[in-house]
C-alpha cells in the first residue's frame, strides 16, 4: 500500500539495490499489531503539558496522526467524522482486500485509548459553531472526495444526480457512477448493484481499485486509459494484478461520449491518442488522432479521473482561502490558513495524494498547533517568524492539477 517513494532516493541504489524500507516497517507493523491483539503493546507515554480542546474534523491519516500526537501532549480532542466509520479513504477508499479492516481498527483503538473521541455520523458544518462550543484550535483534514467531471456528452444526463459526491448504491439505476461513491458504498457494506459490463475511466489507483472490485462484484472490467503504460500513475504491481485478473485496459484511449438507450448506459465511444509533447506534469500529451473512434459496450461506467475537496459544508461567508481545485490555501511549513487557530493538511490541502503524506501532513499539523496553543515560537529556521495569529508571510502551496486521467 505504501509507495515507498524513499527506496528510490535510497544511497545504497548507487552500489545494487536500496534497502527494503517498505518490507523492515511491514515487519515491524506485522510484530506490533500482533502485539496489539494479544493486549501486549507498551503503553503510549503521554504528557500534560497542553490541555486544550482541539477539534479535528476528517478520521483519515491525516486527522488520526494529529489526534494521536495531540493527544500525547494532553489535548482533548474530538474527531468529527461525516461517515459512519472512522477512517476517511483508509476505510471508505482502499479496498478490503488491499487493507484488511482488522488493521485499521486496532490502530484506532491505539488512539482512542488515549482519550480521543471520535464522532462518526457527525458532518461540520460552520468552523463558527466549534469554536463556541470552546475548541481553542481546529484541524480541517476532510481529503478529497469529490469526484471530477469528464466534460463529455451524456456525463450528466446518465449520472445519478447525487453521484457528486454524495451516496447512491447503483447509480441511480442509469450507468454512471463516480469511483469514490461506488468505492464507499461497496466498502460500507451497502448493497452495490453494478452491470455485468464496466468501463473504468483513468489510470490511478482509485482506477485500479474500482476496476478490481467490479471483478469482485462479478463484471467483465475494461479500463480506459489517455496515455500510455508508462505514464500511468498507478502502482506497476497494481496494474499488473489487475491484468491477472482480467480487466482489460485499453491505452491511449479517451472517452468522447456515453451512449444510451432509454435512460441508461449502453456503451462508451473512444477516440484513440498519440502521445504529443510534455504537459504541465512533465508527461507527455494525449493527442486525438482523426477517424479512430471505437466503441465499447458498458452497463456501467465509472469515472477515476480524480477528485478535490467537497467544500460545499462551509458557509458562504467563511473567509477561508480557497484554491482554484477548492483546497485550503495554507502556510506550507505550519498547515495554518489565514485565520487564526484554523489549520489544514492532508489531501483537502494538496489534492489527491498519499496515506504517507496524509500521516506527514497530520505531524506537522499537532507541532503547529501545539506551538499556536503553548504560544512558543517556531524553531524551524525556515519559518522563524510563525505568528500566533494570522501568519502574514505565507507562502502559499498551490495544489498540483490533478493527474489521473
Ligand atoms: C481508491 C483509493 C486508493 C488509494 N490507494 C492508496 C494506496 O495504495 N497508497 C497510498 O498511500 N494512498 C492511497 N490512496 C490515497 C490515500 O487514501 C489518501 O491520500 C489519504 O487517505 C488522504 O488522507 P486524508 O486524511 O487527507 O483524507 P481522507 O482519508 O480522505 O479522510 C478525510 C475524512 O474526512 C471526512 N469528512 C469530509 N468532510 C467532512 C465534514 N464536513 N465533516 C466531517 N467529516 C468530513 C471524510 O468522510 C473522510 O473520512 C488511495 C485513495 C483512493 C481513493
Amino acid at each position: 500500500m505504501c509507495f515507498h517513494p524513499c527506496e528510490a532516493e535510497c544511497s545504497r541504489n548507487e552500489i545494487d539495490q536500496p534497502l527494503a524500507i517498505c518490507s523492515l516497517k511491514r515487519f515491524l507493523a506485522d510484530y506490533e499489531y500482533r502485539l496489539a491483539v494479544n493486549g501486549e503493546r507498551l503503553a503510549v507515554k503521554t504528557d500534560n503539558r497542553i490541555t486544550e480542546k482541539i477539534a479535528i474534523i476528517g478520521s483519515g491519516p491525516a486527522g488520526l496522526t494529529a489526534a494521536y500526537d495531540l493527544a500525547r501532549l494532553g489535548c482533548k480532542i474530538t474527531v468529527f467524522e461525516e461517515l459512519p466509520v472512522a477512517g476517511g479513504m483508509l476505510y471508505a477508499g482502499i479496498p478490503e482486500y488491499r487493507l484488511p479492516r482488522n488493521i485499521i481498527k486496532t490502530e484506532i483503538d491505539a488512539i482512542k485509548k488515549l482519550g480521543v473521541k471520535i464522532k462518526t455520523n457527525t458532518r461540520i458544518r460552520k468552523l463558527s459553531t466549534l469554536q463556541k462550543q470552546g475548541y481553542k484550535a481546529i484541524f480541517i483534514a476532510i481529503g478529497a472526495h469529490k469526484g471530477l467531471k469528464l466534460g463529455i456528452s451524456g456525463e450528466d444526463k446518465f449520472a445519478c444526480p447525487d453521484s457528486f459526491p454524495q451516496d447512491s448504491a447503483n447509480g441511480g439505476g442509469k450507468g454512471f457512477l463516480d469511483c469514490i461513491t461506488f468505492l464507499r458504498n461497496v466498502n460500507l457494506g451497502k448493497k452495490v448493484k453494478i452491470g455485468k459490463k464496466v468501463i473504468v475511466i483513468g489510470g490511478g489507483n482509485a482506477a485500479i481499485d474500482s476496476a478490481r472490485t467490479a471483478i469482485r462484484l462479478g463484471s467483465q472490467v475494461h479500463i480506459v486509459y489517455r496515455r500510455s503504460r508508462n505514464e500511468m500513475p498507478a502502482n506497476k504491481w497494481e496494474i499488473k494484478e489487475a491484468e491477472k485478473e482480467g480487466v482489460k485496459i485499453h491505452y491511449l484511449a479517451s472517452p468522447v461520449k456515453i451512449l444510451g438507450e432509454k435512460g441508461k448506459v449502453v456503451a462508451m465511444e473512444c477516440i484513440k491518442n498519440k502521445l504529443g509533447l510534455p504537459d504541465s506534469s512533465g508527461r507527455r500529451r494525449p493527442v486525438p488522432v482523426e477517424g479512430t473512434e471505437f466503441k465499447i459496450l458498458a452497463d456501467t461506467i465509472i469515472p477515476a479521473i480524480s477528485q478535490q475537496p467537497d467544500i460545499s459544508w462551509l458557509p458562504a461567508d467563511h473567509k477561508l482561502e480557497i484554491s482554484k481545485w477548492n483546497s485550503f490555501v495554507v502556510d506550507e511549513e505550519t498547515l495554518a490558513t489565514n485565520l487564526p487557530g484554523i489549520f489544514a493538511g492532508g489531501d483537502c490541502v494538496t489534492g489527491p495524494k498519499t496515506v504517507l503524506e496524509a500521516i506527514a501532513a497530520g505531524h506537522k499539523a499537532a507541532k503547529s498547533i501545539d506551538r499556536y496553543l503553548s504560544r512558543t515560537p517556531n524553531p524551524n529556521p525556515r519559518t522563524p517568524n510563525m505568528k500566533l495569529q494570522l501568519p502574514q508571510k505565507r507562502k502559499k502551496k498551490e495544489p498540483l492539477c490533478p493527474s489521473s486521467l
